[in-house]
């Protein structure tokens, strides 16, 4: 049985007329034979809507009442979106994702996808229905209703693609692919047509909103092929895919920004062999991801040490900052909130030297600062001021030729 998972993202299911136009889009696809899997988001911005909800009556309100409001929103659009497929004639049936067995461990708001028992799914599609899954959600192994982290619905499709061994995974937004940098800020970025699961974890890690990184992730580590495609067109997006010989071999695939992150400096810690360890070691033990990390050269037995977080661990880190600080006897906290990663991809950066040169003296040329940097063997990314990140895409963008075509690896 040939099989096509197919996602929507909340704007291609913004209102009825759009949830007509999935209807209409999947019938096509089960028209040509495939047995399609659909798998949705919330309605437009139904989830930021009850995060504000839920912010209106608590600060912090206790993560598994989160997932149980959280996962409301996909439970309608797959109704509704079932309901637009008997209109048209077809047979389809939706499910929650703990009915469909999407088994995840138990971190509220972020959990991760252990099982994905599909029987149910080849039950029905071998039925001749269409299946409606709704994405960002699971059920953990003791009963809990559970939600992937924002944008999770990516994850729900790679992980379903993954366990039915589907042919494709379909990913459809409002945008027609991925950029060689955000078209809302630079007009002549590119579309590419192809890029490998290592180039877009990078790009995904480092702000590219196309895909929610742990989607990538799973794709790699299954072989899945994505293919991101614009629900509004017929035109092919990009495909995601191990690199091969077809590929472009460019040098750099991209620009990406990251505005969503904050910076928690501890000044005057102690320089002993531990401290970094401990500190760490509480922000994981509440399940915060840390991206960037410097420590700057101790004067005196005495370092700073700065990391940054995506804003939605900002509170619970700095809380937890504090109290490491008065445990090392550290000299204080201080969070900044005006901050800007800019990054630069690319898989031809390991061969190539100079990039990391050229892209500071992008920024330089524009008087933009670096407080701090980060490198992968594909990837560089620096820290800046958050009002300076607009100029400091486009600089890099023009600097690197991305938007005259590809530059090619010699
Ligand atoms: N509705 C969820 C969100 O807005 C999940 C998703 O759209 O992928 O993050
Ligand atoms: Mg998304």
């Amino acid at each position: 049985m040939n099989i096509i998972v197919q996602k929507f993202g909340g704007t291609s299911v913004a209102d009825i007329e759009r949830i007509k136009n999935v209807a209409r889009r999947v019938s096509e696809t089960r028209e040509k034979g495939d047995h399609v899997v659909v798998v949705i988001s919330a309605l437009g911005d139904t989830t930021d809507q009850l995060v504000r909800l839920a912010r209106e009556i608590s600060d912090s309100p206790r993560e598994r009442e989160m997932d149980m409001l959280l996962a409301t929103g996909e439970q309608i659009s797959v109704a509704l979106l079932s309901m637009a497929m008997h209109e048209l004639g077809y047979e389809a049936i939706s499910f929650t994702g703990a009915q469909v067995g999407i088994v995840t461990d138990s971190a509220h708001t972020k959990a991760k996808i252990l099982d994905v028992k599909v029987g149910r799914m080849l039950e029905e599609l071998d039925k001749g229905s269409i299946v409606i899954v709704a994405g960002f959600q699971g059920v953990s192994l003791d009963d809990q209703i559970t939600t992937l982290g924002r944008g999770g619905s990516d994850t729900t499709a790679v992980a379903l693609a993954a366990a039915l061994g589907a042919d494709v995974c379909e990913i459809f937004s409002d945008v027609d692919g991925v950029f060689t940098a955000d078209p809302r800020i630079v007009s002549e970025a590119r579309k590419l047509a192809h890029i490998s699961y290592e180039e877009m974890l990078e790009m995904a890690a480092t702000g590219a909103k196309v895909l929610q990184l742990r989607s990538v992730e799973f794709a790699r580590n299954y072989g899945v092929v994505i293919h991101v495609r614009s629900s509004f067109s017929q035109e092919e997006g990009t495909w995601i895919s191990e690199s091969d010989e077809r590929m472009e071999k460019a040098i750099i695939s991209g620009v990406t920004h990251e505005t969503e992150e904050a910076k928690v400096t501890i000044f005057e810690v102690p320089d002993r062999p531990g401290v970094a360890a401990r500190l760490f070691q509480a922000l994981a033990g509440e399940n915060i991801n840390v991206d960037m990390i410097i420590q700057n050269v101790s004067e005196d037995q005495k370092t700073d040490i700065s990391f940054t977080v995506g804003q939605e661990d900002l509170s619970k880190a700095a809380r937890i900052s504090e109290r490491m600080a008065g445990e090392l006897e550290a000299g204080g906290v201080v969070v900044d909130e005006e901050i800007a990663k800019v990054s630069l991809v690319g898989a031809g950066m390991r061969t190539h030297p100079g990039v990391a040169a050229d892209m500071f003296s992008a920024l330089a040329e524009n008087g933009i600062n670096i407080e701090m940097i980060s490198t992968s063997t594909i990837k560089i990314s620096c820290v800046i001021r958050a009002e300076d990140v607009k100029k400091a895409v486009r600089a890099i963008h023009a600097k690197f030729g991305l938007d005259k075509g590809v530059v090619m690896r010699s």
